[in-house]
């Protein structure tokens, strides 16, 4: 039979111990309930807190009353699918980041499998992280580019790579995450610009999925904490995260943009995004900076966590932020723990390899600013409890 080797596949996964499922969860706020268990949700994205705020809900469906924006473009962009919105927004991004121009996306994984394949050719060097998003591997392999990983945010080993190849190539780009989704530590942007400078022919891609919203004084993601959002050749977003909402971004030179609305396959062969999820995330956008108070407090309850956290693990804590790993090693013991924390009332999440190096396997803890320190003092003495 032809779905023999389907079947096949899947019973050698689930031997493995590595068979996924869709799980069946209802949303109660921050808590997730599954089997009639009510948890508070340990792994999500929403690091703002913003998307079971009743009240922002309430607000924007007040400002369009009776005429809520399209639910459907019903086409791409380049054809009949561009609303006004969409500008709007794009002149909203490029305007708070101080930069000539931005695009808008249907997601992150889009933004990463399309804008790659376009704009690196056979002579083009991508040389990416150890530790990047699946989705730029993806958009790497669809390029003709050669590539390259440096070790995880080990620049001197990027330093050798540069020196021993730039000048084979027309131009080399350094492909990199902010804000690392697995260990939740941060990329030297700083040194990738100084690359910038000192190789002439490199351009800089950085994915700021996990930090946009959260990270940066108004919200702007760590390139704006660290000054250096001019200097970033592809500066790229998504909505989907902090944003409480759905789609990606990137930031760039008008060329670039103009480039990208030629060549991009995603971007021309995909139905636009729904005018009514543009307007939901400019909402949003807008109102960025005055979420201060909720950035301010996610890092206290940041601190709290990996400061307590640290001592009780074996390897080092390479957390800067609220994406918490508590590293164990072993597959079994992960699995156990996540077990033992949903039981006690936390949505905890078990992550081993191959999404994490082997020995590494981890609960990978993600922190939201609508969490209260008192929540996050009695996880931490149910964790501790149980690894005494
Ligand atoms: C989540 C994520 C993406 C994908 O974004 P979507 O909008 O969910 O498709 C891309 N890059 C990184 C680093 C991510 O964490």
């Amino acid at each position: 039979m032809a779905y023999n080797f389907f079947s096949q596949a899947l019973a050698q996964l689930k031997q493995d111990g590595q068979l996924r499922q869709l799980p069946r969860l209802e949303h109660s706020g921050k808590w997730i309930v599954r089997d009639g268990k009510t948890m508070l949700n340990m792994s999500s994205n929403d690091y703002l807190g913003l998307a079971n705020d009743a009240q922002l809900c309430e607000q924007f469906l007040q400002k369009y009353q009776q005429n809520l924006p399209h639910f459907t473009s019903s086409s791409s962009r380049l054809l009949t699918g561009s609303f006004p919105i969409y500008d709007e927004f794009e002149q909203l991004l490029a305007q708070r980041f101080q930069r000539q121009a931005a695009l808008l996306f249907n997601s992150g994984y889009h933004a990463n499998i399309g804008i790659l394949p376009a704009v690196a050719d056979k002579k083009t060097l991508i040389i990416a992280d150890k530790l990047v998003h699946a989705s730029l591997i993806d958009g790497i392999r669809l390029s003709e580019a050669k590539y390259l990983r440096y070790r995880h945010n080990d620049m001197g080993h990027l330093a050798d790579l540069l020196t021993k190849h730039h000048q084979d190539f027309e131009r080399i780009i350094i492909v990199t995450e902010s804000l690392f989704s697995m260990d939740g530590d941060e990329a030297d942007l700083l040194q990738l610009v100084a690359f910038k400078q000192q190789f002439g022919n490199v351009l800089l891609y950085v994915d700021e999925a996990h930090a946009i919203g959260a990270c940066g004084k108004t919200g702007l993601g760590l390139a704006e904490e660290l000054g250096c959002i001019q200097h970033i050749d592809f500066l790229v977003g998504t909505f989907g995260k902090a944003l409480a909402s759905q789609g990606a971004y990137v930031v760039c030179d008008q060329v670039v943009r103009d480039y990208l609305v030629n060549k991009m396959r995603p971007l021309i062969f995909s139905t636009a995004l729904a005018p009514f999820n543009v307007a939901w995330t400019h909402f949003l956008f807008e109102q960025l900076p005055s979420f201060a108070a909720r950035r301010q407090h996610l890092n206290r309850l940041s601190e709290q966590l990996r400061s307590q956290l640290a001592p009780m693990m074996t390897s080092p804590m390479p957390s800067q932020s609220y994406i918490v790993p508590y590293i164990l090693g072993d597959n079994h013991r992960t699995l156990n723990l996540a077990q033992h924390l949903q039981r006690q009332g936390y949505y905890c999440l078990p992550i081993r390899p191959p999404t994490v190096p082997k020995g590494t396997s981890r609960i990978r803890l993600s922190l939201t600013a609508d969490m209260t320190e008192t929540e996050l003092a009695q996880f931490i003495d149910c964790l501790r409890k149980e690894i005494q």
